[in-house]
């Protein structure tokens, strides 16, 4: 049986796009971009609005007036992002690649995102405490 995520985006309602997130905010962290080859860097600092603990936005529903170039992801458009996250969920289904074990839909659980390693919890830093100056000296490598 093809379960719903396992359609095509296009054929995904807004609440079924919506829950394909994973959880893992690793969209929510700042990147830094080299000028000269574009090649985008993330850092571990993050949005200040997002709740660490569950890896969730703090004001989703003012999320854009918060923060301004805070991410919305489009059916159309997703496939293009390529400085998304390679485990997140929507680049992978836009891609038509399966989602991996560990996420909600595979596993049942909104743990598994977390005890396998693959979101932001515990590792990051809010962007109340870093100088956009100093984003750079927070640059790592466990968001490919
Ligand atoms: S990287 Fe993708 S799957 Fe992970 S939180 Fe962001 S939008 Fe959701
Ligand atoms: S406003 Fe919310 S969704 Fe947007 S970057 Fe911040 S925590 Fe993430």
């Amino acid at each position: 049986m093809t379960e719903w995520w396992e359609q095509p985006i296009e054929a995904l309602d807004r609440d079924q796009w919506e829950a394909l997130c994973d959880g893992c905010a690793k969209c929510c962290l700042h990147k830094l971009e080299d000028e000269d080859t574009g090649e985008v860097f993330y850092t571990k600092v993050r949005c200040q609005y997002l709740d660490e603990s569950t890896c969730r936005c703090g004001d989703y529903s003012r999320r854009s007036i918060l923060v301004p170039n805070c991410i919305h992801l489009e059916q159309g458009s997703v496939g293009d992002l390529d400085w998304l996250p390679s485990t997140c969920a929507y680049r992978l289904r836009a891609a038509n690649q399966p989602l991996p074990e560990w996420h909600y839909l595979v596993s049942g659980s909104r743990e598994t995102v977390h005890s396998a390693g693959a979101s932001i919890r515990g590792r990051a830093i809010s962007d109340e405490y870093v100088h956009p100056d100093g984003y750079d000296e927070h640059i790592v490598t466990w968001v490919e």
